[in-house]
């Protein structure tokens, strides 16, 4: 059974994300229906939309928790748009990813400031390793856009056997790669998560 508590931050969590994620028609009709919702009603949905309690709390994105210093990271380099951290399970030496601040899986491969940290975090790649090439590879996870910055030494690909990295050695590659950037430059922006899509929400039927 939830509490009293837990039943309204439920429905406010909700609330928000339909705000966030449901197309403007149907919006007002599902906020009316979370809203009207009984105790049982609101364990009912969770359970048919297949959402348990703890996800809709603290679900967030690996990478958003990266973007936003929820967990640490070797950032290398940032701008408003993206950061750069070292891939902890490299591929490479010096295999980086740059990952945009703004959760989305859309792939952004002109926004400016992520085409520009993409070019100068390569450039200082090939500066201090001097690889064969740096492939760049554009993927997803999580829902969350993500660019991978690949050395190429001897014949490496995205899909070649990863390595976790030593404290030691990534501290190293942090410092030979760092460039300097404002430090305050992260935006206190909070992430968005996307759990419930108006797609095949279950909603109690309402009595006319
Ligand atoms: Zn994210």
């Amino acid at each position: 059974m939830l509490s009293e508590e837990q039943i309204e931050h439920i429905k406010q969590q909700l609330i928000r994300q339909v705000e966030e994620n449901f197309p403007e028609d149907k919006k007002s009709l599902a906020l009316e229906q979370i809203q009207e919702m009984n105790p049982e009603e609101v364990e009912d949905f969770l359970e048919k939309n297949n959402l348990n309690q703890d996800r809709i709390e603290n679900e967030k994105c690996i990478f958003c928790s990266i973007v936003f210093n929820e967990i640490p990271s070797y950032k290398i380099s940032e701008n408003s748009e993206a950061i750069a951290v070292l891939e902890i399970n490299p591929i490479s030496k010096a295999h980086v990813l740059i990952i945009p601040k703004e959760h989305s899986s859309e792939i952004k491969k002109s926004e400016k400031n992520i085409a520009s940290l993409i070019k100068s975090v390569k450039k200082q790649i090939e500066k201090k390793f001097s690889p064969k090439e740096v492939k760049v590879s554009y993927s997803q996870m999580f829902g969350h856009s993500i660019i991978n910055l690949l050395p190429v030494y001897e014949n490496e690909t995205m899909n070649s056997k990863r390595k976790k990295a030593e404290k030691e050695e990534l501290e190293e590659l942090q410092k030979v790669l760092s460039t300097k950037t404002p430090s305050n430059s992260v935006k206190s922006r909070k992430p968005r998560t996307k759990i419930i899509k108006e797609k095949n929400l279950w909603l109690p039927r309402r009595i006319p």
